[in-house]
C-alpha cells in the first residue's frame, strides 16, 4: 500500500527563537519542514542542526516581498517578526511591513494552496491593560503614535487582516496571543528582560531594572508554549487565543531569583521605564484551557535553570557578544 506522503509546512522567521523550537517540533512529528527567514533578528546557528535532515528545507526571503513555495502545502505558521522592544524600535518601518505585507502575503499563499494558516501575534495588542488577567475579549490600550505602536499595530492589523480573510475568502485561519514566552536560543542582547538579566548575572554586572521594577510580567516556558501552538494548529479555532503561563512576578523579583540561580554577586540598578512600557501583564487562558485542554507544565524555576544552563554551555565569544544581526535592508 502506497504510503501517505507527510504534511508539508512553512514556518516563517523558522531562525528566530519560537520558529527553530517550532521547526524543531514539527521535524519531530514527521512534518516536512519548509523553513523562511530574511535572518534581520535571528541566526542560522538556531537551525543549522535541522540542515542535514532530508525532511526540512530553508528559504532565505524577506516574507513582506512575495512569497512562493513549489508544490502544496498543507500548514503555514507566520512568526516572522522583530519581537523585542530593542529589534522593533531600531527597525520599526520593517516591523510595520512584515506585520501587514507579510501577513497579507502568507494568507495570499495560504488561500491559493488551500493551507491552514497560524499567525503569531501578542499580548501586546492589549497595550497598557487597565484590566487584569487579560481575557481575549479584552480589546487594549494601545498608543498608535508611541515607539512601541509599531509592532502593537501592526499585530493588531494582523489579527484584522487575518479575520477578514477567513471571514471573507474562507481561508482556514488561527490567531494565537503569544505572553512573555523564554527559553534556550533566546538572543542574550535582544534587550528582553529574562535574557538580559541572564546574561548581566552571568558576566557579574549590575542588573539593570527599568522603573522601579514593581511592573508585573509572567512567563511561560518555550516548551509549554510550543505545545499549545501544536495543539491550536489542529483545533476548529479561528478566534484568538491567548497562551502564555500566569504565574505572575515583578521585574524586580525575577531579577533577584535570577541573581540567586546563577549565584551571582550582581546588584540591582534603576533606570527610566520606557515610554508605554506596559504595568502589568498576566493571561488569562480559561479559553486555551477549555478548547485545547493546555495549561502550562514547567515552573517558572526549572524553566529558568534549564535556559541560564544553555547560556552557561555557550562559549565565552556569545557572553561577549555586543555586536547586533542586522542587515542593512530597505526601510
Ligand atoms: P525572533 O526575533 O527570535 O524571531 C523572529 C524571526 O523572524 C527572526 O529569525 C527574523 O530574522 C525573522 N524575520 C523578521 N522579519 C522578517 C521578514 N520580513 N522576513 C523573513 N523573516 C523575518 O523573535 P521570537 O521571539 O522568536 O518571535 C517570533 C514571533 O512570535 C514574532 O512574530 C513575535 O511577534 C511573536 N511573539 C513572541 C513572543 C516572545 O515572548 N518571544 C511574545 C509574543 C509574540
Amino acid at each position: 500500500m502506497k504510503q501517505a506522503s507527510p504534511k508539508r509546512i512553512l514556518i516563517t522567521g523558522a531562525a528566530g527563537f519560537l520558529g527553530s523550537h517550532l521547526s524543531d517540533r514539527f521535524i519531530r512529528e514527521g512534518y516536512q519542514v519548509i523553513g523562511m527567514d530574511n535572518l534581520i533578528t535571528g541566526t542560522l546557528r538556531n537551525i543549522e542542526h535541522l540542515f542535514k535532515l532530508p525532511n526540512f528545507e530553508f528559504y532565505q526571503h524577506d516574507v513582506s516581498k512575495f512569497v512562493h513555495i513549489p508544490g502544496h502545502l498543507d500548514y503555514i505558521l507566520h512568526f516572522a517578526s522583530p519581537a523585542s522592544p530593542v529589534d522593533y524600535l531600531r527597525i520599526p518601518i520593517q516591523t510595520l511591513k512584515v506585520g501587514s505585507l507579510g501577513t497579507h502575503n502568507l494568507l495570499g499563499l495560504a488561500k491559493s494552496k488551500k493551507a491552514c494558516i497560524l499567525v503569531a501575534s501578542t499580548s501586546e495588542v492589549y497595550g497598557d491593560p487597565l484590566v487584569s488577567p487579560q481575557a481575549e475579549t479584552y480589546w487594549g490600550n494601545v498608543n498608535p503614535v508611541g515607539p512601541r505602536g509599531v509592532y502593537d499595530e501592526a499585530k493588531r492589523f494582523q489579527e484584522a487582516m487575518t479575520m477578514a480573510y477567513h471571514n471573507f475568502h474562507g481561508v482556514d485561519t488561527r490567531i494565537v496571543r503569544i505572553f512573555n514566552t523564554f527559553g534556550p536560543r533566546m538572543r542574550l542582547n535582544d534587550g528582553r528582560a529574562l535574557p538580559t538579566f541572564i546574561a548581566q548575572a552571568l558576566r557579574g554586572q549590575d542588573l539593570s531594572v527599568f522603573g522601579d521594577g514593581q511592573q508585573t510580567r509572567s512567563f511561560c516556558y518555550v516548551d509549554d508554549l510550543v505545545e499549545g501552538i501544536f495543539r491550536l494548529l489542529h483545533a476548529d479555532y479561528s478566534e484568538p487565543v491567548n497562551l502564555g503561563n500566569p504565574d505572575e512576578i515583578t521585574i524586580t523579583d525575577i531579577a533577584k531569583e535570577i541573581i540567586e540561580l546563577t549565584d551571582s554577586t550582581s546588584k540591582l540598578v534603576f533606570s527610566d521605564l520606557p515610554i508605554d512600557d506596559p504595568k502589568q501583564r498576566r493571561p488569562d487562558i480559561r479559553l486555551a484551557n477549555r478548547l485545547l485542554d493546555w495549561s502550562p507544565n514547567v515552573s517558572r524555576l526549572n524553566g529558568l535553570r534549564k535556559t541560564i544552563d544553555y547560556y552557561r554551555l555557550m562559549d565565552k565569544i556569545d557572553l561577549q557578544e555586543t555586536t547586533q544581526i542586522y542587515f542593512k535592508g530597505d526601510a
